[in-house]
Order: C-alpha cells, then structure tokens, then sequence
C-alpha cells in the first residue's frame, strides 16, 4: 500500500483529520452525482491543513447526492451534494452513529441553513465551525457533542452574526427541502 502512496499526500503523512474523512466516489464513476465528492475531499483538507486544522480529531464526509452512499451523517460534518457542485451540511453526528448527523433547522423546524452551499464557500464554513468549536467547546467535548449542546439556534446565530458567512445564511431554505 506505501508502494502506491497509501498513508502520504504531497510529501506528508496523513493528518488526523485526512485519516478520518472520507467521500464517496462522486464524478465520474457514478452517474447519480452532482459533484465531484472524491475529488473534492482530498482537496478540502488540504486547505484545511494549510489553516492549521489538520490536527482536529474531527471527520468529514463527502458525498456527491442525496443517496449519500459514504454515510455523511456518520461524521461531525457531513457534506450532501445538492445541486451542481453545491452542499448541504450535516452537523450534529459523530463515528460511534449513536448520534446521526441532521441539516441545520431552526428550532420550529420551519426553516434550513447550508442547504446549498457552493463548493468554494464550503472551507469558509467549515473554518468558522471549526473556530467556534476551539474556543467554546468543554475540554474533552467532541464537536458532534458540542454541537448537540449549543443546540442549532446558536449555530445559526454564530453563522450569521460572523463576517465571513453572513451572506451564506441571507436566504434559508423551506423545510420541505431537506434531505434525510
Ligand atoms: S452518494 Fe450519490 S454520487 Fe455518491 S456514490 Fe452514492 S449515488 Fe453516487
């Protein structure tokens, strides 16, 4: 497996976060898709790397359509695809499944936020997220379980009072366009 470059990508060993994500094939093998999942995925944490975030014992996963054959929901962020190169987060999971992951509603359950985020906004969420959670979060507190806490009130809140993703959160989506 080392022979084909298993456990390397650009001259480094996995990251903690790499080892952990993952995508499903997406474009070209499955016709189903709308994105490109396996080929974004890789790219994703390297950007997430290059901001320091390679060490967060966190998951992402991938998938290129509502089918969701990787199991988004199975990581502390899952990504859906929902429209061409478009996604929907799933926050809320974690790897033990005790927990599925769920998009984000608001508490009367009437309105989704991320519902169709486009490819190159999804770092920017994942990076206000990933903050958020760093400097509010327990010691010890997974994100799923930080999350799970906060509730998804105060995730929305802090999506739209921050700078960076306020414009993402402008338009929220009806209910009746969730993605189980
Ligand atoms: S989740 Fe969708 S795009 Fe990905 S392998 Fe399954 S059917 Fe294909």
């Amino acid at each position: 497996m080392k022979s084909y470059g298993y456990g390397e990508r650009n001259g480094k060993t996995y990251s903690k976060l790499r080892t952990l994500s993952g995508a499903c094939v997406g474009r070209d093998t499955c016709r189903l898709t709308y994105t490109d999942s396996e080929r974004f995925e890789p790219e994703l944490i390297d950007e997430l790397e290059n901001l320091g975030w390679g060490d967060m014992a966190e998951s992402i996963g991938v998938t290129g359509c509502e089918r969701q054959c990787f199991r988004p929901g199975t990581k502390t962020i899952g990504l859906v695809g929902s429209g061409m190169d478009r996604y929907m987060f799933k926050l809320f999971g974690d790897e033990t499944a005790r927990f599925q992951g769920k998009p984000l509603m608001t508490s009367d359950g009437e309105q989704m936020y991320l519902r169709s985020i486009p490819r190159a906004d999804v770092i920017t969420v994942i990076n206000v997220l990933f903050k958020f959670y760093k400097e509010n979060a327990k010691t010890g507190e997974g994100m799923g379980e930080y999350h799970r806490r906060i509730g998804a009130g105060a995730i929305i809140a802090h999506l739209k009072e921050n700078p960076a993703t306020t414009a993402l959160l402008q338009k929220p989506f009806p209910a009746d366009c969730v993605m189980e």
